[in-house]
C-alpha cells in the first residue's frame, strides 16, 4: 500500500503517528511525510528562510530513518489560509502520492494550522480523480480511508483504532529528535516545561497511556473517519 501523512508542521507527524508509518515502512509498505509549512516561524534567532530551510532538512532526515519520502507544501507556519490554489496544491499531493491510507489532523485541534490541514484534507477527498481539475500530477483514482491522529497531549480525544508501535517506538524517538531545532525554540516559545518535558517526554507518555488502553506497552490511536468514500471494508492498519 501507499500510505499519506499529512501534519502542518514538521514534526507534528512524527509525535502523533511515526510509530505506525515505521512500522508500515518495515511491512514494505510505501510511506510519504508531507507537511503544509514549513515551520518557518519556529525560531528566535533565525530569519524565516533559514529556519524555515532547515526544518525541510530535519523533516527530510527524520523521513529517511523509514525510507520515507518527505514532501512540504511550503506554506506559511502560523499564517496558514485557504485559497483555491491551496487546495489545487493538496489535489497534486494526494495525486502525486497515490495513498490507500492517509493520516491527518484531528478536526478539533489546538492549532488553527492544524486544523485547517484536516480540514483541506477532508474537503478535497473526493477530487483526486476528476479530470476537469487539472493539476500536474494526472488524475487518481482512489478513495483512500482516512484516519485522524490525536491533537496535542490528546485532550478530547478517543480513539477508534489503536496500532502497537512497542517494536517501533525508539524509531519514532529518533525521528522526532531529528528535529533539532525545535529544542531551542519550544524551550524558548514555551517557557515554563523543560525541553524534555514538550518534546520526547510528551510524546513517550501519550504513547505509554495509549498503550495502557489497549494493553500494549506502546501504542497509537486514531479515529477513523466515517464520511462516505473514506470508508471500506477490513483493517488498513498495520
Ligand atoms: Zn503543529
Amino acid at each position: 500500500m501507499n500510505i499519506l501523512a499529512i501534519g502542518a508542521h514538521p514534526d507534528d507527524i512524527e509525535c502523533c503517528c511515526a510509530g505506525t508509518l515505521a512500522k508500515y515502512a518495515a511491512q514494505g509498505h510505501k510511506v510519504f511525510i508531507a507537511t503544509s509549512t514549513s515551520g518557518n516561524i519556529g525560531s528566535a534567532t533565525l530569519s524565516k528562510e533559514e529556519i524555515g530551510a532547515l526544518r525541510k532538512q530535519e523533516a527530510a532526515k527524520s523521513a529517511a530513518l523509514i525510507g520515507a519520502e518527505y514532501i512540504c507544501l511550503d506554506y506559511d507556519d502560523e499564517l496558514f489560509y485557504d485559497d483555491v490554489n491551496v487546495r489545487l496544491a493538496f489535489i497534486n499531493l494526494v495525486r502525486h502520492c497515490k495513498p490507500d491510507v492517509i493520516f491527518t489532523h484531528n478536526p478539533h485541534d489546538y492549532n488553527p494550522d492544524h486544523e485547517l490541514t484536516s480540514k483541506i484534507v477532508h474537503d478535497i477527498h473526493v477530487m483526486p480523480p476528476i479530470n476537469n481539475i487539472v493539476t500536474e500530477e494526472p488524475p487518481f483514482d482512489g478513495f483512500p480511508v482516512v484516519y485522524y491522529f490525536e491533537p496535542h497531549k490528546g485532550l478530547g480525544f478517543v480513539p477508534t483504532d489503536y496500532v502497537d508501535i512497542t517494536d517501533h517506538f525508539e524509531t519514532k524517538k529518533q525521528m522526532l529528535l531529528c528535529h533539532e531545532s525545535q529544542k531551542a525554540w519550544m524551550a524558548h516559545a514555551y517557557s515554563g516545561f523543560s525541553v524534555d518535558e514538550v518534546f520526547t517526554e510528551d510524546m513517550e507518555t501519550t504513547a505509554k497511556y495509549r498503550g495502557l488502553q489497549c494493553g500494549v506497552k506502546y501504542a497509537e490511536g486514531f479515529v477513523r473517519c466515517n464520511d462516505a468514500y473514506r470508508v471500506k471494508p477490513g483493517s488498513f492498519l498495520p
